[in-house]
C-alpha cells in the first residue's frame, strides 16, 4: 500500500466511520489535508538514474514517466536512445566487436513485480533492451542467446540490422595489429547502460544494455544481461546496477547482494561500497580493472560507488538532468 494511502486510510479509521455524515466528512477531509501538507514535498520519485554520462536517454525516460507511463516503459525507452546511438562505442549499434569483429549485444530487463528478460549473444539487431522485454512478456523462458535470440527477435517484427559501424571495424582492425587484450578502464567514460527509474506510483523497474567488453572472446557473455549480477529489482526494497568488468561483478552477485544489502537496512550508498569491498577484498590486482554501481531505494534515495576515479551517473530527479562523478575506493 502506497504511504499516502496508508495514511489516508489511518485517518479514515481513526475518525470511526462517519462517511455519510456531513459533519464528519468535512472533519475527515480537513484530517487528510492536514497529513498531505505534512507529507515530504519533493518525494524522490519519480526519477530516474543510469550509468555514465547519457543524458539523452535520462530525458527520455524522463520523458515517459512525466506523461505517467510505468518505471518499466521508461527504462526501455531510455535505453533505447543510446542502443540506437551509432557513435556510443558500448551499446546498440556501433558497439566496438569481438575479437572475431562480431558485435554482439547483451540485455536484460526487470519489471515491479520481479519478472526477468534478457538475451544475450544477440547479433544484428539494434534494440536488445526490447527484445528482452519481449522474452520477458511473451514467452515462458527468461533467457534467450545467440541464434534463437536473433531469430525470435525477427519473428517478433524486429529488423535485422549491420551493427558494425566504420569507426569501431576501423578500431577493431587496429586493435588485430597486437591483439592484446586488457580490459580498457573508464573506455570513453562512457559504457553499459544500466538504468533504474521510479514511476509516479513508486514502482520501480530496471534495464541494462551493452556490446560487452571489447575485443572479448567469441561467445563470451558478461553481467550485464544476468539477473542479479548486471541488475537486480526487487520493488518492496530497490534496485541496482553495475557497469564495469562483469566477471568481477558475476562472480560478486553484485546488484542482488547490493538490494539485500539495503533490504537489511544499508542506505544506497552505503550499499554499493559494500558490494565494491567484496570485489576487492577478492582481488588485490583491482588496479587493473573497473567496477561502477549504482542504486536506488524504495524512497528514491540513491548511491553509486566505483573502484577507481572515472566513473560517472546521470540522475534525473526534482526536474535536473544532472551529470553526477561517483565517489570511489582507489585513491592511490
Ligand atoms: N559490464 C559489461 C560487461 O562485462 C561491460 C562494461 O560495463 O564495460 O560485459
Amino acid at each position: 500500500m502506497k504511504r499516502r494511502k496508508f495514511i489516508q486510510n489511518a485517518s479514515l479509521s481513526t475518525f470511526g466511520i462517519a462517511v455519510g455524515s456531513s459533519v464528519f466528512a468535512s472533519e475527515i477531509k480537513k484530517s487528510i489535508s492536514e497529513v498531505n501538507e505534512i507529507l515530504p514535498k519533493n518525494a524522490g520519485y519519480p526519477m530516474v538514474i543510469a550509468t555514465w554520462n547519457v543524458n539523452d536517454s535520462t530525458a527520455e525516460a524522463w520523458r515517459v514517466l512525466q506523461e505517467g507511463k510505468s518505471a518499466l516503459d521508461a527504462v526501455e525507452k531510455g535505453c533505447m536512445i543510446e542502443e540506437a546511438n551509432a557513435e556510443g562505442q558500448s551499446v546498440g549499434i556501433g558497439g566496438l566487436p569481438d575479437r572475431d569483429g562480431n558485435v554482439t549485444l547483451d540485455a536484460c530487463i526487470m519489471n515491479k513485480e520481479g519478472d526477468y528478460g534478457a538475451v544475450v549473444y544477440l547479433q544484428n539487431i539494434m534494440h536488445p533492451i526490447s527484445v528482452a522485454r519481449k522474452v520477458m512478456e511473451d514467452t515462458t523462458h527468461v533467457i534467450l542467446a545467440g541464434k534463437g535470440a536473433e531469430q525470435f527477435a525477427i519473428s517478433e517484427g524486429f529488423e535485422k540490422t549491420n551493427l558494425l559501424t566504420e569507426a569501431s571495424k576501423k578500431a577493431w582492425e587496429e586493435w588485430k595489429k597486437t591483439s592484446k587484450y586488457k580490459p580498457i578502464i573508464n573506455i570513453e567514460n562512457h559504457d553499459t547502460i544500466g538504468m533504474l527509474a521510479i514511476d509516479k506510483n513508486g514502482d520501480i523497474s530496471g534495464g541494462c544494455t551493452t556490446s560487452g567488453l571489447a575485443y572479448k572472446m567469441a561467445g563470451r557473455v558478461g553481467d550485464s544481461p544476468i539477473i542479479g549480477s548486471g541488475l537486480f529489482i526487487d520493488n518492496q526494497v530497490g534496485g541496482a546496477t553495475a557497469t564495469g568488468l562483469g566477471e568481477e561483478v558475476l562472480k560478486t552477485v553484485g546488484s542482488f547482494l547490493i538490494v539485500e544489502l539495503m533490504r537489511q537496512g544499508k542506505t544506497p550508498q552505503e550499499a554499493c561500497e559494500e558490494a565494491i569491498g567484496r570485489i576487492i577484498k577478492k582481488n588485490p590486482d583491482f588496479k587493473d580493472f573497473q567496477v561502477g554501481y549504482i542504486a536506488v531505494n524504495k524512497k528514491g534515495e540513491t548511491g553509486y560507488y566505483s573502484i577507481h576515479d572515472g566513473f560517472w551517473i546521470t540522475k534525473y530527479q526534482n526536474e535536473k538532468n544532472e551529470n553526477i562523478p561517483s565517489s570511489f575506493y582507489d585513491k592511490k
